[in-house]
């Protein structure tokens, strides 16, 4: 499933492998965060390497809706009700020099965009105390936003009532990706595509392992979504979480705004034009339906259900382009950004944006540079020695707790009903796939473009169980969001090997 933004995608090939090269820093990773933390580390001067298993944009960032917004659906109310009004002023604070940076940055590489009033919407009268708990934490932290009731928004679908920040704005994000990338280069910075990252080590020097060699340089950031290292477990500390999004053609018009509703189903609306998006081929694009990544029984239903939602409330709708990412939402709410424990202050991470990465993303990197050309603290915005120095309260160990019972009950279900169902199989039908049990071992079977095959269904990150996601047909663990292709190549998430291949066992044999 290919994202709109990716179908005329004019990202710019990396350069042949350099084994045992040396740089300054080295960047894993080729989205949002670590191609905006390679330009600001380049422009500074510094020798800088990216390298991305993908290409440019592969995974999230080239998946995601294209909102760069500060009122972020639910998000400043949820993090208000567990913590100080400060924290919540120091995280808008950092997602307002991320939009100014990345604003700034379009600006300068002549990528246009558009400005819009984002609503946080009630689609019924269960959602109004979560619109009035946005708009109150928003206010506290200084952002000038308005309560609207149903009578003063005209949309097409139901709406009880809102909150609206005016003057946000829809951008491209794989265009953003893609010159942020040749900026990269421009500035003369190195990008290999299509190496994947196996292990980071501080000592005895700062080194990487890739598929391709090793690599050195004075300081890593693993800029991967959720971090590829164990160390500090990170993998436990976040929530991966899978989401889905349509794109469509419109002949009777589509809201100017965008909407994101506070009550479930989400609802997320985007309207595309020719200055935010490749507007020829669609104006509108739905996102929703998200749940922990694996832990769904219908993938495909989700997105199904997105397009008749739409075509009920936009009867002329055409689809043009479906597809699905996943982005990581940190226990504390507030992203993990800044040195790994046991790194040597040499390997960083930044990872927790809760689908908000357009700003949160770009304030990493500021952040993230800060730290590695080593200013002073006290010339640092106080917003980055605020989210630098939270503390995790009780609240967050609460919500670490139950994602952690989550994921050992997660863990259990897919060993059971491994056992549940012996080999031999009947062959999955095209685009299905099933877990069976082999001498004790879950054996992942699928048949994907006719090829049936055999792979172990066994995450190589923590032993989960995979899960088939009919939408993408992949492999995803419900333990830690890890995600394989059919064949068992890893996607994405904290493995880093592939599952092994395993014989057959089907349709009798
Ligand atoms: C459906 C959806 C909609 C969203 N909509 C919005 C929105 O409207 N507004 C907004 O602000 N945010 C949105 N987001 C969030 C946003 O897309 C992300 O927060 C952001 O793109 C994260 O960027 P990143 O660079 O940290 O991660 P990614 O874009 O995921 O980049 C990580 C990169 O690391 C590479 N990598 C991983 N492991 C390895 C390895 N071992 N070796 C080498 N390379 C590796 C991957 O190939 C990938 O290119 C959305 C997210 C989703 C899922």
């Amino acid at each position: 499933m290919k994202p709109l933004w990716k179908v005329d995608q004019d990202a710019p090939h990396g350069t042949p492998f350099d084994p045992g090269a040396q740089h300054d820093v080295l960047i894993v990773g080729a989205g949002l965060t670590g191609l905006s933390t390679a330009v600001l580390l380049t422009r500074a001067g510094l020798d800088v390497v990216v390298v991305d298993a993908g290409d440019v944009a592969e995974l999230s960032t080239g998946g995601n809706t294209g909102k760069l917004s500060l009122l972020q659906g639910q998000q400043l109310a949820t993090i208000r009700r567990h913590h100080p009004a400060a924290l919540v002023q120091a995280y808008v604070d950092a997602n307002r020099a991320g939009m100014e940076w990345l604003t700034g940055f379009a600006d300068s590489a002549g990528l246009s965009y558009t400005e819009r009033t984002d609503h946080t919407y009630a689609q019924g009268p269960d959602g109004l105390e979560a619109v009035r708990a946005q708009h109150s934490a928003a206010r506290e932290a200084g952002l000038p936003t308005r309560l609207l009731t149903a009578g003063e928004l005209s949309t097409p679908f139901p709406v009880a009532g809102a909150v609206a920040l005016d003057s946000q704005v829809t951008i491209d994000p794989v265009a953003v990706a893609d010159a942020l990338a040749k900026e990269f280069l421009a500035g003369g910075g190195t990008l290999h595509t299509g190496v994947r990252v196996t292990g980071a080590h501080a000592l005895p020097e700062p080194r990487v392992e890739t598929t391709a060699g090793p690599m050195f340089a004075e300081h890593i950031v693993l800029a991967t979504g959720t971090p590829i290292l164990d160390r500090g477990l990170y993998f436990s500390k976040v929530a991966g979480m899978r989401s889905y999004c349509v794109s469509f053609r419109v002949s009777g018009g589509v809201p100017e705004g965008t909407f994101i509703s506070a009550d479930g189903p989400t609802r997320s609306i985007r309207p595309v034009s020719a200055a935010d998006g490749p507007a020829d081929t669609a104006q509108l694009v739905v996102g929703g339906n998200g749940h922990p990544v694996g832990r769904s029984d219908g993938e495909t239903a989700a997105i199904d259900d997105l397009v008749d939602w739409t075509r009920l409330h936009f009867p002329d709708a055409e689809e043009t382009h479906r597809w699905s990412a996943q982005d990581y939402q940190s226990h504390n709410l507030i992203p993990f950004v800044g040195a790994l424990p046991r790194g040597l202050g040499r390997i960083r991470i930044a990872t927790g944006y809760a689908k908000w990465g357009l700003s949160n993303a770009p304030a990493a990197a500021l952040r993230l540079t800060e730290e590695i050309i080593g200013t002073k603290r006290r010339e640092r915005p106080s917003w980055m020695l605020r989210l630098g120095t939270r503390l995790t309260v009780p609240a967050d160990l609460a919500r670490g707790a139950v994602e952690g019972a989550k994921v050992a009950a997660a863990a259990t279900k897919g060993w059971v009903e491994a056992e549940t169902t012996p080999v031999p199989v009947p062959q999955p039908a095209e685009g299905e796939g099933v877990v069976a049990n082999r001498g004790g071992r879950p054996v992942a079977i699928s048949t994907v473009d006719g090829v049936t095959r055999a792979v172990s269904a066994v995450c190589t990150h923590l032993g989960g169980v995979l899960d088939w996601n009919d939408a993408e047909c992949t492999w995803d663990c419900p333990l830690h969001a890890s995600r394989f292709a059919a064949d068992g190549t890893r996607i994405e998430g904290p493995a880093l090997n592939d599952l092994p291949e395993v014989p057959r066992t089907v349709g009798g044999s």
